[in-house]
């Protein structure tokens, strides 16, 4: 199993292609430090949830290798890499179900205490204090009488209340407006605090408050430093 001691990620020479005669990622080398919080920025097409999708083992790096407090991927169980990071994808997807149960996915345990603590932290509490039935509504099949900021918010909430150590956001392209854009800008940063953070960005906020900017073109590391130096 993963022993995480404090959430360094290293990429090492990562090499990776989905069929043999195209390779995708090029011989990727990057160090993510313990609770550093690393923007990833390229083109559309250029590996960037590529390599969101190897960190989570969805599939084997095809040469090099990818290491967590110095083990490799391939040495530990899909479960305890699973339970280390917690992924905040572009489109949360959501049950047909109550907001309650889907906070508290994955973690039946929860107390209604953490439940509604997780909620706060994401910004998410006072929208679902608003609604006549509360955290009992329903969502509607896909989440579909949320909107998409607010079903974010829940997903952020269900990653909070789960507590991983690394975390992996993939923020969503389209435009939010600003207030619901700063709302989850805040969310995220709280749920940064204290974690490993890999942000595939693409909004100037995260870019300008990441320790480290990764620029990505065609599977390599074009340039790597702060906001300011690039
Ligand atoms: P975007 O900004 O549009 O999300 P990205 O940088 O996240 O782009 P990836 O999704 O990592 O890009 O894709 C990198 C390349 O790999 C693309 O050329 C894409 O077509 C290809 N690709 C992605 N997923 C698969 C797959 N499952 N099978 C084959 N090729 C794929
Ligand atoms: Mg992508």
């Amino acid at each position: 199993a993963l022993k995480v001691t404090g959430g360094e990620v290293c990429f090492d020479a990562v090499k990776f292609a989905y069929h043999p005669d195209r390779p995708i990622l090029k011989g990727i080398s990057l160090t993510v430090a313990a609770g550093q919080r690393v923007a990833l920025v390229g083109p559309s097409g250029s590996g960037k949830s590529t390599i969101g999708r190897l960190l989570f083992r969805f599939y084997d790096v095809t040469g090099g290798a990818i290491r967590i407090d110095g083990q490799d991927l391939r040495d530990v169980t899909q479960q305890s890499l699973h339970d280390a990071i917690g992924v905040v994808p572009q489109d949360t997807v959501l049950f047909n179900d109550t907001i309650r149960y889907n906070i508290a996915y994955g973690r039946a345990d929860a107390t209604e205490a953490e439940i509604v603590a997780a909620a706060k932290a994401a910004k998410i509490h006072d929208f679902v204090m608003s609604l006549p039935e509360g955290y009992d509504t329903a969502v509607g099949e896909r989440g579909l009488k949320l909107s998409g900021g607010e079903k974010q918010r829940v997903g952020i909430a269900r990653t909070l209340l789960k507590n991983p150590p690394i975390l992996l956001l993939d923020e969503a392209t389209s435009a939010l407006d600003t207030q619901t854009e700063r709302d989850i800008q805040d969310s995220l940063n709280a749920m940064g605090e204290g974690r490993t953070v890999i942000t595939i960005a693409h909004r100037l906020s995260t870019i300008a408050d990441a320790d480290c900017i990764v620029v990505l073109e065609k599977g390599e590391i074009v340039e790597e430093g702060t906001h300011e130096a690039l």
